[in-house]
């Protein structure tokens, strides 16, 4: 680079013939040109240099990672492994850092120069590094889960770049090779609503995964639905929703089918960006929760459980159908213009109170309950009546034999959304044309048996905050 630039000098000043005029021109025109040149050259050898060097001073900057570069030093030297390496090569190149700037310089190149994780690859950071990431405050975060603690961080060399981190507690060795397992589970599952997973880092016994940082997730969602869903038309708002089961469903569907159970599904594991759904927190449930887990996520966790995981039997695949059904369930209840949380009191004052655990919301202890609120609340006549009965009759089943596959619901979904006037598959993944049915329909469930149980007391439910946050039924019609 520094040839090209004194060749042109070189035909400027070969150049007698030039007028006064045009002399001065081009001096201009050179200090121009010899700007652009050394912008070029930072933007081209020593990106990262600069931007750690206006960290360390802003003034000089510019100055000193143009001398590293002139003196061949470009991006690919670093990071400096010994702290005299930088001092030394100051001294050569006759630049004048101070020791606290030379200090600070060694502190912060390792945040630019380590490399970031990428396509879901883990890291292990020696002590000495330091991890390119830095955390930054977020309203919400960090939120302290039963399985570790989820902040938000950007990329010190590139703050636009933000992620949501989460940090696992560790549990020894056991534990590290479930971690082991659980990110190998992530990074093949590969859906477009599974939260986007970037990769994982260890650094000093804790390891780190990165994720797609999201707006809210779904409980925020049913408390305080953001401005863009509150404008749909009724109609638009109905669509999302059957959208997002559709959507929830299928990426189940595709993690099953990779040999996955997920354990935990519950509207605080299921995300919101833009207007997207993702699935979080694939399988880390399977790992021993820590004596200082957060109650919340307790409750949370307790309240969709299915019958048989609560009961510490074996479980599988089934077990996951069960919480969507509570999931899906609580999306047509917001659909329907009633407060989620009111459902959730509803379930808490007129069940047996026999669930400490989940605060006595659970919805496998309070399976008639929850027949009996479908029944007096959520319009089964209208549009949404074979849903709510496959909801509730089927994924809701208390026999895990009876509840069908997220393959088997996703197809149904497609199936009866043919027949839902607001209905339309949107374009954010593909769903699979619905083959045969498999389902047999001469088994009934418990719930079905209950179906046409209401409360008799019902006179006596208090209806305060029964009213939902959309103002209207977004299914009628
Ligand atoms: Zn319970
Ligand atoms: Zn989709």
């Amino acid at each position: 680079m520094p040839a090209k630039h004194n060749k042109s000098k070189c035909k400027e000043t070969d150049a007698p013939k030039k007028t006064h005029a045009a002399k001065g021109k081009g001096a201009a025109y050179d200090q121009v040109h010899e700007f652009r040149d050394a912008q070029d050259r930072l933007k081209e050898h020593v990106p990262i240099l600069f931007a750690v060097l206006s960290r360390v001073n802003k003034k000089n900057a510019r100055e000193w990672a143009l001398a590293f570069e002139k003196g061949g030093f470009t991006d690919h030297w670093f990071p400096v492994q010994k702290e005299q390496a930088m001092a030394d090569t100051c001294r050569r190149l006759d630049l004048k850092l101070t020791q606290k700037e030379l200090d600070e310089f060694y502190r912060l190149q390792w945040g630019y120069f380590v490399r970031a994780v990428a396509d879901g690859e883990s890291i292990t950071y020696r002590d000495k590094e330091i991890p390119p990431y830095e955390p930054f405050p977020h309203p919400r975060l960090p939120a302290h889960g039963a399985f570790g603690e989820v902040d938000t961080v950007n990329l010190i060399a590139d703050p636009t770049k933000v992620y949501a981190r989460k940090r696992l507690f560790n549990f020894g060795d056991d534990h590290m090779k479930r971690i082991f397992e659980e990110v190998k589970a992530l990074k093949n599952i590969k859906h477009e609503h599974a939260v986007p997973f970037y990769g994982s880092y260890k650094f000093q016994d804790s390891t780190y995964l990165l994720f797609e940082l999201c707006d809210l997730n779904l409980r925020r969602f049913f408390s305080e639905p953001p401005t863009w869903f509150i404008r749909l038309p009724p109609h638009q708002k109905a669509n999302k929703l059957v959208n997002w089961m559709l959507d929830l469903a299928l990426c189940i569907a595709q993690f099953h089918r990779i040999g996955g159970i997920h354990r935990d599904l519950k509207p605080e594991n299921i995300l919101i960006k833009g207007d997207t759904i993702f699935v979080a927190d694939f399988g880390l449930a399977s790992q021993k929760p820590s004596v200082s887990s957060n109650p919340a996520s307790v409750e949370g966790t307790e309240c969709y459980k299915a019958p048989e995981q609560g009961a510490g039997f074996m479980f599988g695949r089934s077990a996951d159908m069960f919480a969507l059904g509570c999931i899906y369930i609580e999306l047509v209840t917001f659909g329907t213009n009633i407060n989620v949380e009111w459902f959730g009191h509803y379930r808490q004052q007129y069940g047996p109170q026999t669930c400490h655990l989940s605060n006595h919301k659970c919805f496998r202890h309070n399976l008639k309950l929850v027949s009996s609120f479908i029944n007096t609340y959520l319009k089964r006549d209208g549009q949404m009546g074979k849903l709510i009965d496959l909801i509730q009759f089927e994924m809701l089943s208390a026999g895990p034999s009876f509840r069908p596959s997220a393959k088997e619901i996703a197809q149904r979904l497609m199936v009866m959304g043919n027949e839902l006037s607001f209905f339309k598959k949107e374009g954010c993944c593909k769903a699979e044309k619905p083959g045969a049915r498999v389902s047999d329909h001469t088994e009934k469930s418990l719930l079905e048996k209950m179906a046409k149980l209401t409360l008799a007391e019902e006179d006596k439910v208090d209806k305060h905050g029964f009213a939902g946050m959309l103002g209207e039924d977004c299914f009628e019609n």
